[in-house]
């Protein structure tokens, strides 16, 4: 018997468990009725989360087909993750964490500069690991979607300003993702250190696919 922590819970056997370096991207395949547990090892982590189907990657997450179908901006546990064609394609199976965003997007070269000036513009961003793991499988730039950011605190205020505050997510707390049809998952562990989504220090995540 494991006496993992991050394991409890989990549903099925293991079949894949890795660490995500800090600022690093990763890629899987999950199949249909296999779960995604994300460990949001120390805490305050976000991550960037972008959702192709396997059989046809032209279906992709949709924020807006995500939120509309639910009628809520948040991502909280039973949120049916939905594709551009309205389909299920994950369900957030449990969360430890409140809620999770999906309209503060991926951070990029581009809005780095913008931001926070030109002297960010060689740091490596969200939107760069995104692309280098999808070039792994003949998607440009033109696949990158709006995203989730799993942990990352972006609350809407009542006259529908946006922040990105000091998360909520602490160490070890977790995300379970179960797969509604056969997809293709790209990360970028957010490399940002310009505003609080990673308490201005990037970490590693930890990624366990069980079924
Ligand atoms: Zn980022």
């Amino acid at each position: 018997m494991s006496a993992d922590p991050h394991l409890a819970g989990l549903p099925g056997t293991p079949r894949h468990d890795q660490i995500v370096a800090a600022r690093a991207p990763w890629l899987h395949h999950i199949k249909a009725g296999e779960t995604l547990r994300i460990v949001d090892l120390e805490g305050n982590q976000a991550v960037d989360f972008l959702l192709y189907s396997a059989a046809d990657d032209a279906e992709r997450y949709s924020a807006q087909d995500t939120v509309a179908a639910q009628g809520n901006l948040f991502l909280r546990t039973g949120t049916v993750l939905r594709s551009n064609e309205g389909r299920p394609m994950m369900t957030i199976a449990a969360s430890a964490v409140e809620y999770h965003d999906t309209i503060g997007g991926a951070c990029s070269c581009e809005s780095n500069t913008l931001r926070y000036g030109h002297h960010t513009k060689a740091q490596h961003a969200c939107v760069e690991n995104f692309l280098e793991a999808n070039l792994t499988e003949g998607r440009g730039k033109r696949d990158i979607v709006s995203n989730i950011n799993f942990f990352m605190n972006v609350p809407v205020e009542p006259d529908g300003s946006l922040g990105i505050v000091d998360g909520i997510s602490a160490p070890g707390l977790t995300v379970d993702l179960r797969a509604e049809m056969d997809v293709i998952v790209v990360v970028s562990n957010c490399p940002q250190i310009n505003n609080p989504c990673n308490a201005f220090n990037p970490t590693p995540v930890r990624m366990i696919v069980a079924g």
